[in-house]
């Protein structure tokens, strides 16, 4: 797909586009995905972690430590995180990180298509299966950052042809819809508890 060259993400601009090897591997990847509200994908943050190393040897790329640790850092968090959590987490395990150290790690996870940048909340996010697919439709709470990746991508083509139909290009991987998650719903309903839990990933049920 040659029109998926995201001209305003300069992160992406060196890496081939995702969904070109994504449009190869989607027949070979077309089983259902099961995963979780919250949960980037179903498996562990270990397996996870072994398959990002994998995928990133296949590319003659590196995991390096600290890519691997802003990686499982975001894999644990299971939602979208700022930039200035991860460097705060980042230096409760090595004191001395430096923003630029956590800045690059996270470009260079973006350009591999691992992560998710979420723009209307200025946040990353794993993507929900990191290695295997074309990015589906990411659907953000704008209150707490959980992300949901809806994997519909009939409906992402669909809706990219008609964008294109109306004359434009889709400047960025990410086609991202601002939501309330059911958690945070729940919580609006009771005052109280939507202060206490506004940070909290509390699941109210
Ligand atoms: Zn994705
Ligand atoms: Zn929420």
């Amino acid at each position: 797909m040659k029109n998926a060259k995201p001209a305003a993400n300069a992160a992406h601009s060196a890496i081939p586009a995702k969904a070109d090897r994504a449009a190869a591997s989607v027949d070979a990847h077309a089983h259902a995905h099961a995963h979780a509200p919250g949960h980037a994908h179903g498996e562990s943050p270990e397996a996870a972690l072994a398959l990002a190393e994998e995928y990133c040897r296949e590319r003659g790329e590196k995991l390096t430590p600290i890519r691997r640790k802003v990686l499982e850092l975001l894999l644990n968090s299971g939602r979208a995180t700022k930039a200035y959590s991860l460097l705060d987490e980042m230096r409760q395990i090595h004191p001395g990180s430096a923003p630029p150290t956590v800045y690059r790690a996270l470009d260079f996870l973006l350009s591999a298509g691992l992560v998710h940048r979420i723009e209307s909340i200025n946040a990353f996010t794993v993507c929900h299966d990191l290695t295997q697919c074309q990015h589906g439709i990411l659907v953000v709470c704008q209150q707490c950052g959980n992300v949901t990746e809806l994997h519909q991508p009939k409906l992402r083509q669909a809706l990219i042809a008609q964008i294109e139909d109306a004359g434009y290009r889709v400047a960025s991987d990410e086609i991202e819809l601002k939501g309330l998650c059911s958690a945070c719903q729940a919580a609006e309903a009771v005052p109280v508890a939507a202060k206490a839990g506004a940070t909290a990933p509390v699941a109210a049920k």
